[in-house]
């Protein structure tokens, strides 16, 4: 039976499948790994794999706390998680502190300006949930100066109070690269931050940041792409579950001589007389235009009956062609499906193909696709 052979698949071109039970063994494995509480990072839609499964699946698992970038997400997730703690990372936007309050959030405050905004609502309202205090330890990107969080520390402290702090965090700039010596400099910055708040539970670790040595856990950590079956530790064996596979079906066959000009622009040319597919799928169902294949740069690849196949030319918007002239003859066929992630295609080979990463290809899956929830 063809995996497109159910009523929401058959009227599609795609068709992702997510194990939600490999999403919540790998939040497992994590918390394991770092032998303390392991909260989940469910911003941009869970990565793409949809923030309401993902969140109800952790939830029920024992997932306590939430990370998502924007208010509007947290909302989502508060809809499924209504005990959780679920702390908005972007921050606290002016005028956003009652819609934090009316649905129970936390911001993550990384300026003083921030740490004011809110003290001040809470002063009036009592809003009951602890936020954040983020702290930058050397990303220039989000959260107050260390020397600014030191300042704010023991004597400075009533701001923090009034805010209502219930956790300290900081975040990695390059911590799935364990040679790069920013990570033992910002481990030790936040060493001292963390010292100066004695009473603070703290948050340390991405995805990566399980993996990295000599990095401590503190009370909570905060995986995202690993929890999604992204690879933690780049280059060497992936020690997560897979999550997402991404299916297409072939439209049409054609045979083409050498020297045959393929798809817009004629970007690829045939070196051998060839046999290409048409699959149903392109840049508008997320699959990055940057993974088109060309005459000089090659793009991205699909499995067709587990033989990798070279996209060929360049991504349309609903199509992609492929070189399936080495594929068994019973899978190129048309109407057959062919794997674009899953298996041997995993996000970090997907991610090059396209002249990106993982992340980007699954936060990237479009709305297109059929879902379909497996592992529950
Ligand atoms: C996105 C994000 C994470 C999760 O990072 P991964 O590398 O996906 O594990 C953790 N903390 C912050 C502040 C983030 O923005």
């Amino acid at each position: 039976m063809s995996p497109f052979d159910t009523p929401e698949a058959e009227t599609r071109g795609t068709l992702l499948t997510l194990d939600l039970g490999a999403l919540v063994a790998n939040w497992r494995a994590l918390g394991a790994r770092a032998g303390t509480e392991a909260g989940a990072v469910v911003k941009a839609d869970a990565y793409g794999i949809g923030i309401e499964p993902a969140v109800t699946a952790l939830s029920r698992a024992g997932c306590r706390s939430f990370f998502v970038a924007h208010l509007s997400e947290a909302v989502r997730a508060r809809a499924v998680a209504a005990e959780a703690t679920i702390y908005v990372l972007n921050g606290l936007l002016p005028g956003q502190s009652a819609a934090f309050a009316r649905h129970d959030l936390s911001p993550v405050l990384g300026s003083v300006a921030e740490l004011q905004e809110w003290a001040a609502f809470r002063q009036g309202s009592g809003a009951v949930r602890p936020a954040a205090l983020h702290v930058d330890s050397g990303m220039n990107r989000l959260g107050l100066a260390p020397d600014e969080a030191l300042s704010l520390a023991g004597d400075g402290s009533e701001l923090v109070d009034a805010a209502g702090v219930g956790l300290l965090m900081t975040h990695f700039a390059a911590s799935e690269d364990e040679g790069d010596p920013a990570n033992a400099r910002q481990i030790a910055a936040f060493a001292g931050i963390a010292a100066a708040f004695p009473e603070l539970p703290a948050s340390l670790m991405n995805s990566s940041g399980h993996f990295l040595k000599g990095c401590p856990a503190y009370q909570l950590t905060r995986p995202g792409y690993a929890l999604y079956g992204g690879n933690p530790t780049p280059g060497q064996p992936n020690p997560m579950q897979a999550v997402v596979s991404l299916q297409s079906r072939i439209i049409q066959l054609r045979d083409v001589e050498a020297g045959t000009q393929v798809g817009y622009n004629g970007r690829w040319t045939a070196k051998r007389r060839s046999r290409l597919a048409t699959i149903c799928l392109g840049y508008a169902d997320g699959y990055p235009r940057n993974a088109s294949g060309t005459d000089t740069v090659p793009g991205g690849t699909a499995l067709v009956g587990g033989v990798p196949c070279p996209f060929v030319g360049s991504v349309s918007m609903d199509l992609i062609i492929l070189d399936v002239t080495e594929a068994p003859e019973n899978a190129a066929r048309r109407g057959e499906p062919v794997t674009l992630i899953g298996g041997a295609l995993d996000l970090e080979t997907v991610g090059a193909g396209a002249k990106t990463i993982g992340y980007e290809i699954l936060t990237s899956l479009g709305r297109r696709h059929a879902r379909r929830y497996v592992g529950v």
